[in-house]
């Protein structure tokens, strides 16, 4: 993914701090966000909680509750390939992990070549379907592609956290049919430039998906579209996309708040660009749950350095459980 304007995201992220210096005492981490809502709710600053006491609280065995242990591991067995990126041996061994591992799940492929500024690469997008009740479907999706250009790059986050975190979720989703919508896990291929991000070269998987599921009619059935990616940071901070539909993320807050960590949500605001934006185009709500702060600075992003040393399981539970959340308030309205 990739943010637009270097100037405009530190223009995003410079507002939450001038506002910071004139509404202080209020807390930091609820800033970027409060500074999002309008006037009527600002009043009531600070807020505890989006989600009002005891309107959605399910029963505790409601409240979903992934492995992280297990999704941790899923991550290091994506890393353990090696570098990921379209075109490579590596990434075909991914795939054939990934359908070993959704075996028995209904397997939708989305398979085409596309054609880069480097040549053409065969793009393989994986949609494991997991059927509920209610008509209509949720898609949670991540990439599983890894950036081709930075040598040693092994993309433990970018790439490799949201693959296994969804490797997680599909066991949390297998077995029993849902009471509520369709659950579609997508992992989404060609996220990454070949050479440099533009509107073509980039989001190759995405762009194609979204373009097919308008054409059969598919797009009509998704409810929401939820977006992981480099969520594995072990300092989660996932940003404010101002790219993202603004009741979604409310949606999401309302399920992080639930689940008690808004702390590692929305403290900041970022236009961000990421496999949500094709869908987004065709109307459909979405919400990009990312962390682009990945080290000071955002240093580890793009380079060798981004290693699972830098990952915590915490931060996949923290993500996992908000997703699974996010469904179920979905489900409910
Ligand atoms: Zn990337």
């Amino acid at each position: 993914m990739i943010v637009p304007d270097p100037r405009r995201k530190w223009l995003t992220a410079a507002v939450p701090v001038l506002l910071m210096l004139v509404l202080a005492p209020v807390a930091l981490k609820r800033l970027g966000r409060l500074s999002e809502t309008p006037p009527t709710t600002q009043a009531s600053v600070p807020l505890p909680s989006l989600a009002p006491a005891g309107a959605t609280a399910a029963s505790p065995d409601e409240t979903p509750h992934i492995n992280a242990a297990r999704a941790m591991k899923y991550v290091k067995e994506v890393v353990s390939f090696g570098p990921r990126p379209i075109g490579s041996d590596a990434h075909k061994k991914l795939e054939t992990y990934l359908l070993a591992h959704l075996k028995g799940v209904t397997i939708e492929h989305d398979d085409f070549t596309a054609s880069t500024p480097q040549g053409n690469f065969p793009i393989h997008n994986i949609i494991a379907k997991f059927p509920g009740t209610k008509p209509g479907a949720v898609v949670i999706a991540t990439h599983y592609d890894t950036l081709m250009r930075v040598k040693g790059f092994v993309g433990a986050n970018d790439g490799g956290s949201g693959t296994g975190l969804l490797l997680e979720l599909a066991n949390q989703l297998q077995g029993t049919e849902r009471s509520g919508y369709s659950v579609w896990l997508v992992w989404l291929d060609g996220e990454e430039a070949v050479r440099q991000w533009s509107a073509t070269d980039s989001l190759y998987g995405s762009r194609h998906l979204a373009e097919r599921w308008q054409k059969d009619g598919t797009i009509n059935q998704l409810k929401a579209f939820l977006l992981a990616d480099m969520i594995g940071d072990a300092d989660l901070n996932i940003d404010h996309d101002q790219n993202s539909t603004p009741w979604l993320e409310d949606l999401v807050f309302q399920a992080a708040s639930k689940l008690g960590y808004q702390s590692h949500f929305f403290a900041r605001g970022l236009a961000i660009e990421d496999d949500h934006i094709p869908f987004a185009k065709a109307g459909v709500p979405v919400a990009d749950l990312i962390d682009f702060d990945y080290g000071y600075n955002n240093v580890f992003w793009h380079t060798a350095q981004d290693t699972l040393d830098k990952l915590s399981p915490k931060s996949l539970e923290i993500t996992g459980d908000v997703l699974l959340e996010t469904v179920r308030l979905l489900d409910q309205k």
